[in-house]
């Protein structure tokens, strides 16, 4: 991981003074708050020297009160494009030109390219998703029944809506705030209503977190998908109780930051199929590559960038 602080506004001010313009110039990038951790710089990087891009992609410590003007400033200097995370996935969806149906549906921009025409905002989440569980467990999210739990958050939402766009075979969106994974719920209604036999009452579940609910449901899923944020510290526990797992389940967590968090480690344990989220991380980047460039990265080498740092 780069040791790198992360560049400011004050880059994208004084674009000189901050070695923006050292050769190769830096005209992509992440913009987060905080985004120390960020391993997209070293994904990227590697991508951009296999494709013989002259460009460098860097880390952007941004706040929520100064992403429009990184935006604008980022469109002045020449940027092909940024991807953008917590906090601004959905700020950027208010305040980009134009999006894809898909990033409107789910609220949510996480890829930004700089066009003659304006700002177009993309979600890659969601089908970086589905690359990473067909990657991970050789099977496709159409063909399964899903638990999303932190259906209510930026990333959850994006999931949801992508499994509902997936047509998989059932969805139960579980969300800490109970009302968020009801909203959802709601919005998705229609896609299930339309072709499933059962009727959408039971091909489409919302429920708050407690034990009693999951355990409830937990039985009748395939794959059950962790797009909280419980786990992103080394000490933190699982999101549901081990408890409830049985080996048939495939468990997704989508936090990456440190090896195997403890759902992984519980899931593992249980004789269930687990990974983490590094693979998201990997498909994330590599669609929002192709948006860039119009041709598909060298996954290979991001791979190896990734595993590297
Ligand atoms: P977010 O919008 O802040 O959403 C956080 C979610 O976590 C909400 O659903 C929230 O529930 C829930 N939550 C927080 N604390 C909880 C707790 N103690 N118990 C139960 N639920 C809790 O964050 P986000 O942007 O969606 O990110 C969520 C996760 O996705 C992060 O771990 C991030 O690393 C991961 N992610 C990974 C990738 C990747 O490339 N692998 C890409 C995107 C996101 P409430 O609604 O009740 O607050």
């Amino acid at each position: 991981m780069t040791t790198d602080p992360p560049l400011t506004m004050d880059a994208l001010r004084n674009p000189g003074a901050e070695g923006l313009q050292a050769d190769p110039p830096v005209k992509l990038g992440v913009i987060g708050h905080p985004i120390a951790h960020s391993l997209s710089p070293a994904m990227h990087d590697a991508a951009l020297r296999q494709a013989g891009i002259a460009c460098r992609y860097g880390r952007f410590d941004i706040t929520p009160d100064d992403l429009p003007e990184a935006l604008s400033r980022m469109r002045d200097l020449g940027f092909h494009g940024v991807n953008v995370t917590i906090p601004h996935k959905t700020e950027a969806a208010r305040i980009v030109d134009e999006t894809t149906p898909e990033a409107r549906r789910m609220n949510a921009v996480n890829t930004i390219a700089f066009d003659p025409s304006g700002t177009l905002g993309f979600n890659t989440d969601g089908p970086g998703l589905v690359r990473a569980i067909r990657e991970e467990f050789l099977v496709d999210v159409r063909d399964l029944r899903v638990m999303v739990l932190g259906a209510g958050g930026g990333a959850g939402r994006a999931i949801g809506v992508q499994c509902a766009l997936e047509r998989c075979q059932r969805l139960v969106l579980a969300n800490r705030t109970f009302d968020k994974a009801e909203a959802l719920r709601h919005e998705i209604l229609p896609d299930f209503e339309s072709d499933l036999l059962e009727g959408p009452g039971e091909s489409l579940v919302a429920l708050p977190m407690d034990r009693e609910a999951l355990e409830r449901e937990i039985p009748h899923v395939d794959l059950i998908i962790n797009a909280t944020s419980v786990g992103m510290k080394r000490t933190d526990p699982s999101p549901i109780p081990a408890a409830l797992l049985s080996a048939y389940h495939m468990v997704y967590d989508t936090v990456y930051s440190h090896g195997r968090t403890k759902l992984v480690e519980d899931a593992t344990s249980v004789g269930a199929r687990a990974a983490n989220g590094l693979s998201l991380l990997l498909h994330q980047g590599a669609l929002a590559f192709e948006i860039w460039f119009d041709r598909p990265p060298d996954l290979p080498s991001m791979r190896r960038a990734i595993a590297s740092t």
